[in-house]
């Protein structure tokens, strides 16, 4: 078995702070904190957490660029953003900035806890996988199963680790529609799935515009109507 998993809390509220460090070490994390934007991406360069807890109104830094520097330092650790439940917009632009996921406050402990299971759960799977090898998608784009990459006519396409598994999950079942439910479940692996469908409408279109040659006319990931996503077919 591996040690304890480590999850880093960057928000400036020590209250918020202190209930979440609570409940996390009660659930068997180990636990670093944060108090600005500034100490929250060292904390992440320098400690290598297993998921990162990010809130967006941080001094010194907001969150969002600590997760889009992070990210353009190759860093595909899991960050939950935390988001202020008026702030729609943040929501998108967290997904759009490379962060895995958010979640609204005032959020229920259990929620936060089982997103964190979730995501950490989702990287370990990954890290152990072994399916076999590289998978030719055709049109060009090739999905590597063992290095996580995925290329396009030799060219390698810089995908988070979200976009990666979607990518991954559609083209195994070529031509098999899979609404924004399932994909909620199967992907994101949530067992309870409220209104963060649209979150699996903005990793779509993030995808399309990294793979697609036009985005507006998908050839890869193909919208049903009604129904939901799939990919092409042979
Ligand atoms: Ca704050």
């Amino acid at each position: 078995m591996e040690g304890k998993k480590t999850v880093l809390i960057v928000e400036d509220e020590k209250s918020i702070v202190d209930i979440v460090r609570f409940n996390l070490e009660r659930e068997g994390y180990a636990v670093r904190t944060a108090y600005d934007g500034e100490a929250g991406l060292n904390a992440a360069l320098e400690g290598k957490p297993d998921l990162i807890l990010l809130d967006v109104m941080l001094p010194k830094m907001i969150g969002f660029d600590v997760c889009r520097i992070l990210r353009e330092k190759g860093d595909h650790v899991p960050v939950i953003i935390l988001t202020a439940r008026e702030e729609e917009a943040d929501k998108v632009l967290g997904l759009e900035i490379g962060a895995d996921d958010y979640i609204t406050k005032p959020f229920s402990m259990k929620e936060l806890m089982a997103r964190v299971k979730a995501n950490i759960r989702r990287t370990s799977m990954q890290q152990q996988a072994a399916e076999p090898a590289a998978e030719s998608a055709g049109g060009g784009l090739t999905i590597n199963t063992e290095s996580y990459q995925v290329s396009k006519r030799g060219k390698p396409v810089e995908l988070t680790q979200r976009e990666y598994e979607l990518l991954a999950f559609l083209a195994a079942s070529p031509g098999k529609v899979f609404s924004r439910i399932d994909l909620m479940e199967q992907v994101w692996n949530y067992e309870y799935v409220g209104d963060d469908v649209r979150t699996v409408d903005v990793t779509v279109r993030r995808l399309r515009e990294k793979i697609e040659d036009d985005p507006a006319n998908p050839t890869f990931i193909l919208t049903r109507r009604g129904v939901g996503y799939y990919f092409a077919g042979e």
